[in-house]
């Protein structure tokens, strides 16, 4: 168990005012809810505000302390990692134009949640750029916006060149050779957002435990029995929301069906004007690139960059402080103005993947009281949103839409899942490869 977890979001965040404490004695509940993120928390806020039930978020840390209180906030349409065209041939058009509309309605709930719970998070204007990090990559992404216009109807996407990049105030530099813009989606203050919807849902009535892992998971009859050091919570339903953090022992099901990886950021100290006039931003949009394992980064309300990216398999000291100058010198990379920066903040956390590289939300087979939303595979501060609500739907028994494979198959199981580590290792080297020639 830890406490919270140090980064720039945690030193500019309001307090938790969530009043989230340790478990001490036992509860029985209507449902009880694992994981004190996105997911869990928007969770616990249709149970108890749409369909009234008494609900319990047990949290083994702080409420946000996983990858919501730690991410870099870039609320998107994205869902998975499987791209356009493969969905249209793997899953049929319709299904490839849902999971675009899932994306955008993901986005949508977001701002709902923003607007009807006034949760103050430093929202910024909309706008979501994915760069050409090679002169080479920018036929695709002109072929990926023909894709999602005239295949997927969809035209929230505008393709974005050199000149344009740079004469509107977008990027400079000698990996910003072209782009596309998503209109849908936005920037936010992850820890705020987090604590906000924390709050809100104390407003319901929702008690929320925090430092309270569940530690063990029996049944007894149809009452699912969660066991924490302070004690026994006993609840009808269960709602999983533990997604890169997902513990390997608590339920057979959930054995080997996610595989945590570390997203890792830095944020340097405010750029001078002169310094943002060279890099080309002024926006406070947010940017990743093409590589398989992309960077992303934005310019923060003040004045600073964040910049972070996926890599490394363990969080030794010597292999965090690697990351954090491999981080440094990427910046120096797109930006060799910036070179020698440096960071004033450096920190991590789990990103959640599954095997056929989707999100997943569902409930259990066999056990439609146990329901799950997870392996947003980095892009889930909008879905996680999201998929929190249905998974609360469903594990009610309201119909939710099944029209995509997020919400239509489960999550399936790592073939050998003790090699985990081992596919991500190999994983990380074949992608280095191909980002620096492709
Ligand atoms: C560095 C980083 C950057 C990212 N950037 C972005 C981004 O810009 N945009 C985007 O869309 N996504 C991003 N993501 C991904 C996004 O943050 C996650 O998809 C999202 O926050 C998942 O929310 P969650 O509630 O499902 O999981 P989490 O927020 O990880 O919460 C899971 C919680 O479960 C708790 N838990 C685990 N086991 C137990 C137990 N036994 N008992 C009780 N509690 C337990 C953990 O303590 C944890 O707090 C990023 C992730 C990281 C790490």
């Amino acid at each position: 168990m830890t406490a919270a977890v140090a980064s720039y979001w945690e030193d500019t965040a309001a307090l938790d005012e969530s009043g989230a404490r340790p478990l001490d004695g036992d509860r029985q509940v209507e449902v009880a809810v694992i994981g004190g993120g996105y997911t869990g928390l928007t969770a616990a806020l249709r149970l108890a505000g749409v369909h009234g039930v008494d609900v319990a978020v047990l949290e083994a840390n702080r409420i946000g302390w996983g990858a919501s209180g730690r991410n870099s906030g870039f609320a998107l349409t994205s869902v998975g990692k499987v791209g356009l065209d493969e969905r249209i041939r793997k899953w049929g058009l319709e299904a490839a134009r849902a999971s675009v509309r899932l994306g955008v309605d993901a986005v949508e709930t977001v701002r709902e949640l923003i607007r009807s719970e006034a949760i103050e998070c430093d929202a910024q204007p909309e706008g979501a750029l994915t760069v050409a990090h090679r002169d080479e990559r920018v036929a695709e992404l002109k072929d990926r916006v023909r894709t999602y216009r005239e295949g997927l109807g969809y035209d929230g996407v505008d393709f974005l060149s050199r000149e344009q990049l740079e004469r509107d105030g977008y990027l400079r530099g000698p990996a910003a050779g072209g782009a596309i813009r998503f209109r849908t989606g936005f920037g936010l203050h992850p820890l705020k957002y987090a604590r906000g919807l924390a709050k809100a849902t104390t407003r319901r009535g929702v008690a929320q435990f925090d430092r309270t892992p569940v530690v063990s998971w029996q049944r007894d009859g149809s009452t699912h029995v969660l066991a924490t050091p302070g004690g026994t919570v006993r609840a009808r339903k269960v709602v999983m929301a533990t997604n890169g953090y997902t513990p390997e022992h608590l339920h057979p099901y959930f054995r080997g069906r996610v595989l945590p990886a570390a997203s890792n950021i830095v944020v340097t100290r405010p750029l001078t004007a002169a310094e943002w006039q060279e890099v080309g931003m002024a926006t406070t949009q947010v940017y990743s690139d093409t590589r398989r394992l992309l960077f992303y980064w934005r310019r923060l309300p003040d004045d600073r960059l964040l910049f972070g990216g996926r890599s490394g398999v363990f969080n030794t000291p010597p292999a965090l402080a690697r990351r954090r100058k491999w981080l440094e010198a990427a910046i120096a990379d797109k930006w060799p103005v910036l070179t020698g920066i440096g960071s004033e903040w450096f920190w991590h956390g789990n990103v959640g993947l599954s095997y056929d590289l989707i999100p997943h939300m569902n409930t259990v087979e066999g056990d439609p009281t146990i329901a799950y939303a997870m392996a947003y595979l980095g892009s889930g501060v909008a879905l996680s949103s999201h998929c929190g609500g249905l998974a609360a739907d469903l594990v009610m028994g309201k119909a939710v839409p099944r029209d995509t494979p997020v919400t239509s198959t489960e999550i399936p199981r790592f073939p050998l899942p003790a090699l985990r580590k081992a596919y991500l290792a190999g994983a990380y080297l074949a992608y280095g490869i191909e980002d620096r020639w492709r």
